[in-house]
């Protein structure tokens, strides 16, 4: 737990920093070259009728990387065997070694990380970052169960900016990103679970995955007993714009991929947090985002809970400057 003064002043702002991440995201132009080269191939190979046949033994070059460490990382160019990856600070660093990653489905994003991204803080010293983490693992595991390919933009508690988890994203042509976050402030009394959805302002497909996190995620709560929800009036499913009308999450606005992110319920809640501290929590609340990711995937289905969103000027988030990189190994 830190100081008193930082979990006040957590408690009273939302849990999500939009404008943390004001850095400019590089130019994707090696990256959408890598991701074209396989088609262009593929084609050649089936309209080529006469003459020797392109070699069939080259791989395909990865989009992203694992590193030795455990952090995954976009690459950005490659030359030779040495890739030019976007560290989770969103520096460029060499990187010979690590394990390759192409195409992936999913993308889970664990919100906030690092010492000085904790995120919401409970009254117990449980800081948010933990809670999101574990959820996300356990939901990498059970679509792991059900054939869905996933990644993590944070595999452990470290920072990682926010145009760095949107790169990811878009460099593993991902289908979607769900973004796992725990609120704060306090709602109020409800009868209902808070559990709130920001989608993107321009995207029917992350409206509807929006809407299909939150249906599922309201299905599993409902199951739950002892718990003394709280809520904001207008809880659901919604866009948040910015006065200009951008969509004013980083996370939300940056990615070319779906994305949503869910607020599935408060951290500043005793009794809630007292939920999201047992051991049972993260599988409880990971079954109903695969439940919701599966239905994305394989179905037609719109999910619930639209509402007609908010406007407002986010509070500036945690310094751009303090980001410290984690081992990349
Ligand atoms: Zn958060």
């Amino acid at each position: 737990m830190r100081g008193s003064a930082v979990v006040g002043l957590i408690l009273v702002g939302a849990c999500v920093a939009p404008f943390a991440e004001v850095v400019e995201l590089p130019p994707q132009t090696t990256t959408t070259s890598v991701a074209v080269a396989n088609p262009t191939t593929s084609s050649t190979v089936a309209t080529t009728t006469t003459g020797p046949l392109p070699s069939t033994t080259t791989l395909p070059s990865p989009l992203a990387l694992i590193s030795p460490s455990g952090v995954p990382v976009p690459i950005l160019r490659t030359e030779g065997r040495l890739h030019t990856v976007l560290t989770p600070c969103g520096n460029e660093r060499p990187l010979a070694r690590g394990t390759p990653l192409f195409q992936t489905d999913v993308v889970i994003d664990p919100g906030h990380g690092g010492e000085y991204d904790t995120g919401a803080t409970a009254r117990s010293g449980l800081p948010e970052k933990d809670v999101n983490l574990r959820v996300a693992l356990a939901l990498q595991e059970l679509l792991t169960d059900r054939g869905i390919a996933s990644i993590l933009t944070r595999t452990a508690d470290y920072p990682s900016r926010l145009f760095v988890r949107a790169r990811l994203a878009d460099a593993v042509e991902a289908k979607l990103m769900v973004s796992i976050h725990h609120n704060a402030p306090n709602g109020f009394r409800s009868e209902t679970p808070g559990t709130e959805v920001f989608i993107q302002r321009d995207s029917a497909e992350s409206a509807r995955l929006g809407g299909l996190l939150y249906q599922y995620t309201m299905d599993a709560y409902d199951n739950l007993e002892g718990v003394d929800w709280t809520a904001a009036g207008d809880a659901g499913v919604m866009t948040v714009l910015n006065p200009e009308g951008d969509d004013a999450y980083g996370i939300i606005r940056m990615p070319e991929t779906p994305t949503a992110l869910i607020e599935l319920g408060y951290m500043s809640n005793p009794t809630e947090a007292r939920l999201f501290s047992t051991d049972a929590y993260p599988y409880v609340a990971a079954h109903a985002l695969a439940r919701a990711i599966e239905a994305y995937l394989g179905t037609a289905e719109q999910g619930s809970g639209f509402g007609p969103g908010r406007t407002f000027r986010p509070l500036p988030g945690i310094s751009a400057n303090r980001c410290v990189d984690p081992d990349l190994g």
